[in-house]
């Protein structure tokens, strides 16, 4: 991969300690049900951080109000210096163009050919003139092995073909912060290498921050620094993959690693 393809934009990385990502005091309810419950965690520039726990314990949430596809009920959201919440639209919609998100079940546009499907939000949003989001998409699809694919329809593409897409399309916007999630949970078991091997290369040859939820623990273990336990909308425990893996401390990590591993 040239170091070129993936250069983050001019703004660079956050300087000193602050963290790039971070909430505090985070709540979100649905109805009667408190789904995260004053949350408070940070994401240092070009970590990466894996999201484990049980369905339902609020991490898809956690990425969701990260997006901006959703908003807290009370708590602070910053990101890179800047608030996405509370924070005016106008605000929102700049801290919003350095994230990109994957999710389990690809999103793309069916209408469009595989380069159109990259190409659209660098044209939109960013006002990338077509030549030069075309080139730039052609290079990413190298990146993800699929150069060969750029006229065709999602629909003709295996899922992880189009999950490679996905990837591409989400690193088009050249964001400084990439959220997964479960990326390869919708794949059929002999795709899911191919996808994970993308995003090993991502994690290795670049600087942006990823956010990942998993249930595939050899690869969180392979490109985490961090990996965070979360149960009922809590973070239980946190740490480096070599200890939460060989050594967690809390009982029901180590209930759940029994159940997923
Ligand atoms: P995870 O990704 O860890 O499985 P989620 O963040 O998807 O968990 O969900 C956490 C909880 O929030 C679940 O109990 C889920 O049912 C609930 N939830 C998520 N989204 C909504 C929604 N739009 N409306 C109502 N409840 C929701
Ligand atoms: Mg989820």
């Amino acid at each position: 991969m040239s170091a070129e393809t993936l250069k983050q934009p001019a703004d660079g990385p956050a300087t000193g300690g602050d963290p790039l990502i971070r909430l505090e005091g985070v709540t979100k309810r649905f109805g009667d049900t408190t789904v995260l419950d004053h949350l408070d965690f940070s994401v240092q520039a070009g970590r990466h951080v894996t999201l484990i726990g049980p369905s339902g314990s609020g991490k898809t949430t956690i990425l969701r109000l990260l997006m901006t596809l959703t908003r807290p009920d009370e708590g602070t959201i910053t990101v890179d210096g800047q608030r996405l919440f509370p924070a005016p639209e106008k605000e929102v919609r700049e801290v919003r163009k350095k994230i990109g998100m994957v999710f389990q079940q690809f999103n793309l546009f069916p209408n469009m050919s595989v380069l159109r499907n990259i190409t659209e939000a660098p044209v939109s949003v960013l006002g990338l003139d077509k030549d030069e989001a075309e080139a730039r998409a052609r290079e990413l699809l190298d990146l993800v092995g699929l150069a060969d694919k750029c006229d065709a329809k999602p629909s003709r593409l295996s899922g992880g073909q189009q999950q490679r897409v996905a990837i591409a399309r989400a690193l088009a916007m050249r964001p400084r912060i990439l959220l997964l999630d479960e990326v390869t949970s919708a794949l059929d078991p002999e795709l899911v290498a191919g996808v994970l091997d993308v995003l090993r290369d991502i994690a290795r040859s670049t600087d942006i921050t990823m956010l990942c939820v998993t249930h595939e623990m050899n690869f969180a273990r392979d490109i985490s620094d961090q990996v965070l336990m979360f149960d009922a909308g809590r973070v239980i425990e946190s740490g480096p993959p070599e200890r939460i893996f060989t050594a967690p401390e809390q009982e029901r990590t180590r209930a759940f690693l029994g159940a997923v591993l």
